[in-house]
Formats: structure tokens, C-alpha cells, sequence
């Protein structure tokens, strides 16, 4: 007999499930056509499921005149916000609120004089959006290594991004404190994922095979799958059922699913009654 165990509350975050439900209200409440800047998550058959619903991804805001423009939940630059007001558009603000947190505490210290650092990845929309409201001012480091001396900058404000790994955040902060004289933090890191990840560590400790169920563009989803191969874990990384293969099951006992945050419910359902039907 065959186990499979699915982590605790896999797939969608507190912030994801937000910005959906928000999507889909704009689509009922709104005749005017609704779209998204970028898609709203990372997972492209929930974007396709969108599509279908009536929210358009654009990948700029020149590309639309009118209608409604949900703001995701990496929340946008200040100055996009400004351009799409300014374009009359209807706005619907689904910046997850743990992101909202990290663009205030960003704001703060920059008018309070500190200069910011933000510790992330530079290319990730949501670290653009915080830097955007320190007016572009603030430094962006996901390292440790050399060059990370700010002695020319009296007070250093440390934020985070929201799913930057802890003992990063750490490693940094032991760096930055080496050169500031006065330094602020504010720990805006997002339990969701690191969670996610703790209870998909401990599964992949106990299983024979990992399946990680999630968009292959999904940062997290793919942190996840390097986490349980470094368990040392047999571990597949699929975006749907049809990725399955049924050689993966032979010999096998225990199987573990775990999925990201973008990660839809049906999707992990899916794949669960698929293995099911292999073991
Ligand atoms: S991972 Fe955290 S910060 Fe990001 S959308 Fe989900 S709840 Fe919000």
C-alpha cells in the first residue's frame, strides 16, 4: 500500500488567494475590461483560467486607454501607480498587505534620513516596487560577499523582501552592522514561505519521492524543489498532472506533495487522484 501525504495548507498564500478573489470581483462588478500588469501570479494555467474569466495580462501600461487595472500582489512602482491614475483607469489595489508593509517601513526610513537597503533580488517586481518608494534611492544586496561596505552612509534601514530566506537576511545584517555606525531593521520577511518550507523539509525527511507541484516560472516553488533535492530526496518538479510519469512510482512507499504559494488548489487535487491512479 501506497502513502501519499500532502503538506498542510500547500498552494495558495494569504496574498495570492487575495489578489484572485480581488481579480475575480473586478470581472463581476466591472463591465470595463480588467487586466493585469505583468501576470497576477506565477502560474500560467491560473493566468489561462483568468484569461478565460475576462483579466488580461499587458506588460505595459502603454498598451491600455481605459478599463480596470489590478495592481498585484508584488505591488508596482509609485510612479506607475501615478501614470495609470493619471490615465483615468480604474485602480484595484491587490498589493498583499505584508508587501504594503515592507513599501512603508521603506518610505519611513528614507524620509527619516537613513539610507535604505533593501536585501533581495534586484529583477523581482516586488523589491522594484519598495525601492520605488525610497524615490530609487535605495540600495539593493542578496549577499554576503565583498562590496558591502556602506561606510560612507551614517544611518543604514534594512528591509526585506518579503520571502528572502531568513539566515540571508541574517548574513547581511552581521555585514552591514561590520560598517554602519547607526542602523535601523525591520524584519518584513513573510512566514508563508518559510513555513512552506520547514513543513515541505520535514515531509521530504520522512518520504521516498517529492512531488513539488507548481508553476516552472515560480521562484518559490523552485526554492522548494532544490530544498527537498538537497535532503536528498528523490524529487520531481511538475506544473500539472500531465507531467507525471508513472516509472517515477516503482518501488515506491511514501510519496510527499508539496506545492508554491501560486500554486492552485484543483492543480494539487489533480495531481493527487493522477498518482493515485499509478501506485
Ligand atoms: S508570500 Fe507572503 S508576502 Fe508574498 S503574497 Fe504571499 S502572503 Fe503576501
Amino acid at each position: 500500500m501506497v502513502r501519499i501525504s500532502v503538506v498542510k495548507n500547500a498552494g495558495f498564500c494569504f496574498g495570492v488567494r487575495r489578489a484572485i478573489r480581488l481579480a475575480f470581483f473586478a470581472v463581476k462588478k466591472n463591465r470595463k475590461k480588467v487586466f493585469t500588469l505583468g501576470p497576477l501570479i506565477h502560474n500560467p494555467q491560473m493566468v489561462d483560467d483568468l484569461k478565460k474569466k475576462g483579466v488580461y495580462v499587458v506588460d505595459d501600461l502603454s498598451e491600455i486607454d481605459q478599463g480596470c487595472l489590478i495592481i498585484r500582489s508584488h505591488g508596482v512602482h509609485p510612479k506607475i501607480l501615478k501614470a495609470a491614475k493619471k490615465k483615468k483607469l480604474k485602480i484595484i489595489d491587490a498589493t498583499c498587505p505584508f508587501v504594503k508593509k515592507a513599501q512603508n517601513n521603506a518610505k519611513l526610513l528614507c524620509d527619516q534620513g537613513y539610507q535604505v537597503v533593501v536585501v533581495g533580488e534586484a529583477d523581482h517586481p516586488e523589491v522594484k516596487s519598495i525601492v520605488g518608494y525610497t524615490k530609487d534611492k535605495a540600495l539593493v544586496i542578496n549577499h554576503t560577499k565583498n562590496g558591502l561596505n556602506l561606510n560612507k552612509f551614517k544611518k543604514i534601514g534594512v528591509v526585506a523582501q518579503t520571502t528572502l530566506n531568513i539566515d540571508l537576511f541574517k548574513q547581511v545584517i552581521d555585514k552591514l552592522i561590520e560598517s554602519a555606525k547607526e542602523i535601523k531593521i525591520y524584519n518584513t520577511i513573510c512566514n508563508a514561505t518559510s513555513l512552506m518550507q520547514g513543513k515541505t523539509s520535514k515531509m521530504a525527511q520522512r518520504v521516498d519521492l517529492m512531488i513539488v507541484v507548481g508553476g516552472y516560472n515560480s521562484a518559490n516553488t523552485n526554492r522548494l524543489a532544490k530544498l527537498c533535492k538537497r535532503i536528498g530526496t528523490k524529487t520531481y518538479h511538475v506544473e500539472t498532472s500531465k507531467k507525471l510519469e508513472k516509472s517515477w512510482f516503482k518501488n515506491v512507499k511514501n510519496v510527499g506533495v508539496t506545492a508554491g504559494t501560486s500554486t492552485p488548489p484543483w492543480i494539487i487535487q489533480d495531481v493527487v487522484k493522477k498518482i493515485k491512479t499509478f501506485v
